[in-house]
């Protein structure tokens, strides 16, 4: 039975070309920083960072250009990434709003709302959340309970939203709400962009055990939010989020969060590493050399127009694998005091601190392994 088929990666541009002038780019832009900041590539938030790789046309660079995109090709935006990753720049600030909030408004948004959000995301101007999880709707996010309620100066919405990473920066939360009088489940929910300074929205902290603030709980208190930033039908949010987790969970970004380390622990280990490190350094190459092969592979089939959710969901159980072990594995093989005064050091202490995080963020590993099992027809 083949479950796994891969489909070979062919941008229509010289791969080579564009990966010198990305680097070019971070070498002119990138701020300086420690592993362990590079290691957190995707949650670290520089405006700065981001308006200047807007500029260069790396944010929104696959929408169409009348909405302020670059109307390039989705594989020169996957080259695009994994240069950005692999040197673990600060991407956090416009990374929801360009993989997620403004795919939505293309999908499933009216002209109006794409005319007025998507050139200035592209400009890295407006950023975007997500707000979806909710205090006891996690995993089964079909018990959704925030509510919406139509009224005739629009929607009335109350609830809380919770881990809702960069809602501190965002503008705007793309919430996934209950509008239909006593829906169940999957049944009557809609999408809306919330308006994060509208009265009645308070956005509070959530402070992570390295100390760090990516998380908030987003409380919502009767906020008037106008039918007009409703995106795509009432009752019609379930097929939408379900759509946007495709995109979520199989990017580069599932197996590249310890590569920061993976490259320290090279240069630690020098041009003739002891056996046991060269070893390992041959184990996580090859691991990461497959995985980069199967992630690509569900980048050329999602820009080929398919929704390859099985071939997803496997790249990011085994990604978040492959990445959550890579600190343990790594320190086994060194014996470096975590509170060394070191790029290596800190890396590593922080990875081992957060790593665990890694596997549920974006659907966790058993539901992952549900989805894939289910994909096989054996549930
Ligand atoms: C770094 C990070 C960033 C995040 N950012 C956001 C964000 O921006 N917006 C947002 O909306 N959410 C965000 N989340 C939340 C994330 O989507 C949820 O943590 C995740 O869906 C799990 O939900 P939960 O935490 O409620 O755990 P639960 O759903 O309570 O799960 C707890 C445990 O039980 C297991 N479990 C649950 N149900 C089943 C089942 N049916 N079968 C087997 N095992 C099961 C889970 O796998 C897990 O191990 C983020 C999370 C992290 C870690």
């Amino acid at each position: 039975m083949q479950t796994f088929s891969i489909r070979p990666f062919e941008p229509p541009v010289d791969a080579a070309a564009l990966r010198k002038e990305v680097r070019a780019f971070l070498s002119k832009h990138q701020p300086k920083a420690d592993a362990a900041s590079r290691a957190n590539s995707w949650a670290v938030a520089d405006a700065d960072f981001t308006k200047a790789l807007a500029k260069a046309g790396y944010v929104g660079m696959i929408w169409p250009r009348k909405y302020g995109g670059g109307a390039r090709h989705p594989l020169e935006r996957y080259i695009v990434l994994e240069e950005l990753l692999a040197a673990g720049a600060p991407v956090g600030m416009h990374w929801i709003a360009d993989r997620q909030g403004g795919p939505l408004l293309l999908r499933y948004g009216t002209e109006g709302q794409r005319a007025e959000f998507l050139p200035r995301m592209a400009a890295g101007e407006l950023y975007t959340c997500i707000g979806m999880s909710e205090p006891g709707s996690g995993s089964d996010l079909a018990s959704v309970r925030t509510r919406g309620r139509r009224t005739p100066e629009g929607w009335r919405i109350s609830g809380q939203k919770v881990w809702t990473t960069n809602a501190h920066n965002a503008h705007y939360m793309i919430a996934l709400v209950r509008t239909g009088e006593d829906s169940q489940r999957q049944e009557g929910l809609t999408q809306f962009l919330i308006d994060l300074k509208a009265p009645g929205v308070s956005v509070r902290p959530i402070i992570d055990l390295v100390g760090g603030h990516d998380f908030n709980e987003v409380f919502l208190d009767d906020v008037l939010v106008p039918d007009s930033l409703r995106v795509g039908d009432d009752g019609a949010g379930w097929k939408q989020v379900t759509a946007e987790l495709s995109l979520e969970r199989s990017g580069p970004e599932r197996y590249l969060s310890s590569l920061s380390l993976l490259l320290e622990f090279i240069r630690i280990s020098g041009p003739s590493p002891a056996s046991a490190a060269a070893a390992l350094i041959g184990q996580l190459t090859a691991e990461l050399w497959t995985l980069r092969q199967m992630s690509r592979s569900t980048a050329a089939k999602l820009a080929s127009g398919e929704d390859p959710a099985l071939d997803a969901a496997i790249v990011k159980d085994l990604g978040n694998s492959f990445e959550q072990a890579l600190p343990r594995l790594v320190q086994a093989a060194s014996d470096v005091d975590l509170a060394a005064d070191s790029d290596f050091a800190r890396a590593l202490a922080f990875l081992l601190q957060v790593s665990p995080s890694f596997s549920l963020r974006g659907g966790t590993r058993e539901i992952l392994r549900g989805i894939i099992a289910r994909g096989l027809g054996l549930r």
